[in-house]
């Protein structure tokens, strides 16, 4: 498989959907990213890398965060956690608030934004510093010490959040919140402002691909249960509103932010990573998510 030739196809095909579709303008900080970047990674389990384009340029992971933080939940906290969550798409945007309500506090699924502060909530009462412990533990999965929140977008979402902070008081109101809300608010939008390139988050979903062991010393992140856990709930819940779509073109478990990037995972193969930073209606990246619809037709290999 000539992985760096598909990548060249790949991206001289998605060169006329750059800029095609919007910017997440909703958080100010985001508004000024070049709305023409795009890389691509591919890290595969034997430790060989295929990049192309912006690959190594560092951007706001935003949502991609959820996996990370459900990971070292799910680590902690095991099954307990699914009494405070539950495990189906929402079918409505990542920051809808009216399904809380009929559902009395317990969000849809990790992924949207209410389920991923209860997610911190739980880190926050086993770490008692929901930012340290995230930000160690994805520099531990992508082998790069130097990764840092961002904090000019960490204070824009801070002061525009209003949507998130209403689901925090929410959230507290139905008793599914145990910490300050303040603090959960703090700890999450800290980690939606990780900045890291395709190239480093690739390497920190490889333990994904490969039944929940870091391929490089085979240290366990999670059970190969839990990898499988994690990666299902990517498939379905991953991608908000479109991840019906996203599966159907893709045919890989997939999580996307509104920084423009997805990653995706192909178990026993890779973890790949795309970044376009303009979004189609659900705040998926558009170009990224043809890019690995592309990706998955050309080199034959999707879950499917
Ligand atoms: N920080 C963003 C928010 O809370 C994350 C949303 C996303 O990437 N889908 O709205």
């Amino acid at each position: 498989m000539d992985y760096d030739a598909i990548l060249n196809d790949i991206y001289a095909d998605v060169q006329p959907l750059l800029g095609h579709g919007a910017i997440a303008t909703y958080i100010p900080e985001l508004a000024h990213v070049d709305p023409l970047k795009f890389g691509m990674a591919v890290q595969r389990l034997d430790g060989r890398v295929h990049t192309i384009g912006d690959a190594h340029e560092r951007f706001s992971i935003q949502s991609i965060s959820k996996l990370f933080t459900l990971t070292l939940a799910m680590q902690r906290e095991g099954d307990a956690m699914w009494q405070r969550l539950g495990r189906e798409p929402s079918g409505n945007a990542f920051n809808s608030l009216v399904q809380l309500e009929y559902e009395h506090g317990i969000p849809r699924n990790p992924f949207i934004n209410a389920g991923a502060l209860v997610v911190t909530d739980i880190i926050l009462s086993h770490f008692g510093n929901a930012q340290q412990s995230v930000l160690d533990f994805v520099r531990r999965l992508s082998q790069t010490d130097d990764l840092t929140f961002d904090a000019a977008v960490a204070a824009s979402e801070r002061a525009t959040g209003f949507r998130n902070a209403a689901m925090g008081y929410f959230l507290k109101s139905f008793g599914n919140l145990h910490n300050d809300t303040v603090a959960v608010l703090d700890a999450y939008f800290h980690h939606c402002s990780l900045a890291m390139s395709c190239s480093e988050l690739a390497r920190a979903a490889t333990f994904l691909a490969n039944g929940g062991r870091l391929p490089w010393n085979d240290e366990s992140i999670v059970t190969a249960s839990q990898a499988k856990y994690i990666n299902s709930l990517m498939l379905t819940c991953g991608t908000y509103d479109s991840v019906g779509d996203f599966a159907y073109r893709v045919g890989l478990p997939g999580k996307s932010g509104v920084g423009g990037g997805i990653v995706a995972v192909m178990p026993e193969e890779f973890a790949v990573c795309v970044w376009s930073p303009a979004l189609n209606e659900s705040g998926n990246s558009l170009a990224g998510t043809r890019a690995l619809e592309l990706f998955t037709t050309l080199t034959g290999i999707s879950i499917f």
